[in-house]
């Protein structure tokens, strides 16, 4: 599906063959640890396939690096090295930083090794023309040193994660092409490594929302999302994210994921906007954060920002409150497109009113049951869900990216012990 204009460029070289990491043993035992921590090394080893020599290895490793630990009831000087000693996340270990990337703002976060965010901000951009990828990423590159000393409390920092909307190239930490913003093969981790000192991972909100929901969600979600998942991501960039097992697709060109052009239509007596594609009732003209602040104004609700329209919906005011069940209704229409297509365990819709709204995930669910027709209402509770993280997505999003990497192969991300 095209998320750009007409105009759209020919698809961006990337390299043909890149290279495919098998997750490394050390990854394989940090996650096991994540997930049934505090855990016996000798269960570790059952559970990962791994010799116990080898847990016992990777665990020494972990522990000089300050990501695990012993359980606090079993540590002590002569439990080093036993088998039956419970290992866990280190709660006070190290911290991964995130910056998600938005129109008008940037949210920088830092974040525990469980994923819990434990320090945001938000950082707002100039205006346009103003808001140009220079001055962004010169504002992140100020802000982030700042935020490492001020708020991560001694603690090491692993990695930046940045994430933001539309199409971004992981492996060249470049973002291809983000309409709203005007970017266009931005090197985003070349600037912002050498400006924070270090390391810089880059990705789609809504894959690196998709890991986080992987890594950390809530227990049922977490499961589901592990069999096969979409991320419906509806803000002032409308994208998702697909995955099946642990693998987010991505597609060739970064492309995976473009639903901003879902014909979704418009309700009853409305007349649709016309999108930026030329066609009318398209998924993001008509449930943006842009499309709402227009038809606000249309309802005679002036305000001067999305957040503002929020805020009034989220204190009751019945205007702001009608215009979230209606985008929760056409995210349903959305939704039950993308659910008839893959047939995902789960579908998480990352959208601050169905997160935090009463009835508007129950519009959106019955939306989605209506118009699918794979989707029955027995089943909708559990494959339509919010967002494991509704006070801070934009957070996690960001944060995610690097614990990606680092749950993937932490020996990779901090290659020394210094702690
Ligand atoms: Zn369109």
């Amino acid at each position: 599906m095209d998320t750009t204009a007409p105009s759209a460029r020919p698809p961006h070289p990337r390299p043909a063959a890149r290279e495919v990491r098998r997750a490394p043993g050390a990854g394989a035992v940090l996650r096991a640890v994540l997930d049934h921590g505090p855990v016996a090394r000798s269960t570790v080893a059952r559970l990962t396939g791994l010799s116990p020599a080898s847990v016992t290895g990777h665990c020494a490793r972990l522990l000089d690096r300050g990501l695990i630990r012993q359980a606090p009831e079993t540590a002590g000087p002569r439990g080093l090295g036993r088998p039956h000693v419970p290992m866990e996340i280190e709660r006070d270990g190290p911290l991964a930083a995130g910056a998600h990337i938005g129109v008008a703002c940037s949210t920088l976060s830092l974040t525990d090794l469980r994923g819990r965010v434990v320090w945001q901000e938000r950082l707002p951009h100039p205006q346009a023309p103003g808001r140009t990828p220079e001055r962004v990423l010169e504002l992140l590159a100020a802000h982030i040193p700042e935020l490492v000393d001020r708020h991560a409390d001694g603690r090491r920092v692993t990695a930046l994660g940045v994430a933001t909307g539309h199409r971004v190239d992981p492996a060249a930490g470049v973002v291809l092409d983000h309409p709203l913003l005007g970017w266009q093969d931005v090197p985003v981790r070349a600037r912002l490594e050498a400006a924070s000192g270090l390391p810089v991972e880059v990705d789609s909100h809504a894959r690196a929302l998709t890991r986080a929901e992987q890594l950390f969600g809530e227990p049922a979600v977490r499961t589901a999302a592990r069999a096969s998942a979409v991320v419906l991501f509806v803000g002032a960039v409308v994208d998702a994210a697909f995955s099946t097992g642990a693998a987010v697709h991505e597609g060739p060109r970064a492309g995976a994921g473009g639903v901003a052009h879902l014909p979704v239509g418009v309700e009853r007596g409305e007349t649709p906007m016309r999108c930026v594609c030329g066609g009318y009732g398209c998924l993001s003209a008509e449930a943006s954060e842009r499309a709402m602040l227009g038809r606000a104004a249309a309802a005679g609700l002036p305000v001067p920002s999305f957040r503002a329209l929020l805020d009034a919906a989220l204190a009751g005011e019945p205007r702001a409150l009608a215009l979230f069940l209606r985008r929760a209704r056409l995210a349903g229409r959305a939704a039950a497109l993308l659910i008839d297509l893959f047939d995902p365990a789960v579908l998480v819709v990352v959208e601050p009113g169905s997160c935090r709204l009463p009835r508007c995930l129950g519009a959106l669910r019955r939306e989605a049951v209506r118009c699918s027709r794979s989707l029955g209402p027995a089943d909708a509770e559990d494959v339509v869900v919010p967002s494991s993280f509704p006070r801070s997505v934009l957070a996690t999003a960001g944060s995610a990216v690097a614990l990606h990497a680092l749950y993937t192969d932490p020996l990779k991300q901090l290659p020394n012990t210094r702690t």
